[in-house]
């Protein structure tokens, strides 16, 4: 398959990876570290969104792609807008969802313990933050559009699904989030969808990842359902305020005795979580913004410590809360006195958990350019061996001076008028000011050339030059193909073949 980007170059793309319902995800060849994302159904919008994300990217200068952020818009043979390129994340990445589970993470991350939990958590927080100081919001935050590697890096994917706030001088274009999972989204969205998202629903969202994170994937709001009837489903918790913790669902729903304590937290995160869920359930612009997620989880993480059996558990407690619990599944270290190998040295520091700088975003300039046109593919360049004859002055003042006063005046006026329909003509048909222009310039040069062609040999053979005239516009058209300029060339040879015949 092969596809264009914006700048007409030719970009050839491998078999898909991956397939979705709406796109499908293709390999570059030759360039690794891209991947193409290419819509099956057309969207609406979502050039322009992308061309204004492309334009206004975070600072995403550190070794890390925290966000597959769009590189560049890519067009299909017609010239039509058909996806983008975006950065490939490889070296072991998996979705957020995988790493939830014990059980599951024990396999695809054997060596994810909690002090991985926390990072990865604060690497999200930290890329939201940068995000939201942008003045994106993510909208659908979710585990499937997160990617987590084996060194606790995240990367947010989907990205062209970001609410966009386009900026430009003369209004503010908002690009919705079209989608959003119910467990994340926070009780004031629930049931309806709002015309624009805040950074205060994405905080929402981040806390039940994190909370996820740090509880073995278990939704804050699950629970033992205390109250009599069936229990009511997450979504209705969520409206409802049920956290089950900090006495908040009001002994509704009590804590699952097979999970970690929630006072096993630390207590600057579990007051994080229970500003979330309980204050901000009244009031959403209290919760927590990202960047004071990433100052806690990072100050957790410093004050985790290791019991005997190689857990992590927080410093406020006297005993491993892990021990009672179950193991979790750590690898088990170096016995004590055995020096490392230089390679074992090498790989354990390769496989530390990572923790990107705080991103520092570039915010959108308040008065950003406005959108350029998107420019279709159909439209050739101008040949390069296009030069116009060369005519002696002489003979160009002859032909000026051709015929009577009123004949002259007459002439000009039919032409002028001739020039300006031509011109509306055109700028109907052209699909953008740059076609129209290529097309302006072949017609005027067409019609002129045939003049002076005409002047050159003399007014004799006027006919004859008209004729060869209105040839030279055709294979000029024939030659360019441009589709839009036909009608104006065909003007520009009839010019040519009037004035033969007027003055031949
Ligand atoms: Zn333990």
């Amino acid at each position: 398959m092969i596809v264009h980007s914006l700048a007409r170059q030719r970009i050839a793309l491998g078999e898909p990876i991956a397939r979705g319902g709406e796109a499908t995800v293709h390999e570059v060849v030759g360039a690794r570290e891209t991947l193409a994302k290419i819509y099956s159904t057309p969207r609406e919008g979502y050039d322009r969104k992308l061309i204004w994300m492309v334009a206004n990217p975070p600072d995403l200068h550190h070794g890390h792609p925290s966000i597959a952020w769009p590189q560049e818009l890519l067009y299909n043979a017609q010239g039509h807008f058909a996806g983008y390129l975006m950065p490939r994340i490889s070296g072991g990445a998996v979705k957020l969802l995988e790493v939830f589970n014990p059980r599951v993470r024990a396999k695809v991350m054997p060596k994810f313990n909690w002090r991985y939990l926390h990072r990865a958590a604060r690497n999200l927080s930290a890329a939201l933050a940068a995000l939201h100081a942008c003045d994106y919001v993510v909208g659908d935050l979710n585990e499937s559009n997160i990617l987590v590697m084996p060194t606790a890096l995240v990367t947010l994917i989907d990205t062209d699904s970001f609410q966009v706030r386009a900026v430009t001088q003369n209004h503010v274009e908002l690009y919705p989030c079209p989608v959003a999972r119910l467990e994340y989204t926070p009780p004031e969205l629930q049931g309806h969808a709002p015309s624009e998202r805040r950074p205060e629903h994405d905080n929402f969202g981040l806390a039940v990842l994190i909370f996820q994170l740090l509880m073995d994937g278990s939704h804050p709001f699950r629970g033992r359902w205390l109250a009599s009837g069936e229990p009511p489903s997450i979504e209705e918790r969520i409206r409802n305020g049920w956290f089950p913790y900090a006495n908040a669902s009001g002994g509704r729903i009590a804590e699952l005795p097979s999970m970690l304590p929630f006072s096993a937290l630390d207590p600057q995160v579990a007051t994080l979580f229970t500003r979330c869920f309980v204050a901000g359930h009244r009031d959403p612009s209290v919760r927590p913004a990202a960047g004071e997620w990433r100052d806690a989880l990072d100050a957790a993480e410093k004050n985790l410590q290791e019991c005997a059996q190689h857990h992590m558990y927080a410093k406020h407690l006297s005993a491993c809360p892990w021990c009672g619990l179950r193991r979790e599944t750590v690898r088990v270290a170096p016995a004590p006195g055995r020096t490392k190998t230089p390679r074992e040295e090498r790989r354990a520091r390769r496989a530390r958990p990572r923790m990107y700088p705080v991103p520092t975003f570039q915010r959108p300039p308040p008065f950003a350019a406005p959108f350029p046109a998107a420019q279709p593919f159909s439209v050739p360049t101008v040949p390069r061996n296009f030069t116009l004859p060369r005519v002696p002055r002489a003979t160009i003042n002859n032909a000026l001076a051709v015929g009577s006063g009123s004949l002259r005046y007459g002439f000009t006026v039919v032409a002028t008028l001739g020039n300006v329909l031509s011109a509306i003509a055109r700028g109907m048909a052209a699909p953008n000011w740059r076609a129209w222009w290529r097309a302006s310039v072949l017609v005027l040069s067409g019609a002129t050339a045939g003049t002076l062609l005409w002047a050159a040999l003399g007014a004799g053979s006027g006919a004859l030059i008209g004729a060869l005239a209105a040839v030279w516009d055709h294979v000029l058209v024939l030659n360019v193909l441009l589709a839009h300029a036909r009608e104006g060339a065909l003007y520009g040879a009839s010019v040519a073949v009037i004035l033969g015949l007027v003055f031949g």
